[in-house]
């Protein structure tokens, strides 16, 4: 349950995806020799594949993926990026959330691949 933008206690849908987020920041920090999954060279190579393939979408795809582009192609987008490739491999259909499959095909990729 929520409160929603006009005042009113509504379900939630997104309570597990947020979670899930979370914990993904968390698994994160799970990275050997005590770096960030989302630090590392491969990681980081994805993300500016996707990155550099956003900046020419649409003004509404932009929009939507405003928050994993955050700091220029930076760490900020890049861990937030991560902690939702996480969450969505968790299961989106449960947990909706942002088609990371669509926006980032190759950080969705490595994510599922780190917890195979
Ligand atoms: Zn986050």
């Amino acid at each position: 349950m929520k409160w929603n933008r006009g005042g009113v206690y509504v379900k939630s849908n997104r309570v597990v995806g947020a979670l899930n987020h979370e914990v993904g920041h968390a698994y994160d920090t799970s990275g050997l020799n005590s770096k960030l999954w989302s630090t590392k060279s491969a990681f980081r190579a994805a993300y500016r594949k996707d990155y550099n393939k956003l900046r020419s979408a649409s003004v509404v795809d932009k929009q939507k993926v405003s928050y994993y582009m955050q700091g220029d192609g930076g760490p900020a987008g890049r861990s937030e990026t991560f902690a939702e490739c996480f969450a969505n491999v968790m299961g989106r259909e449960i947990n909706g959330g942002m088609d990371m499959d669509r926006y980032f095909p190759n950080c969705l990729s490595y994510v599922k691949e780190l917890l195979d």
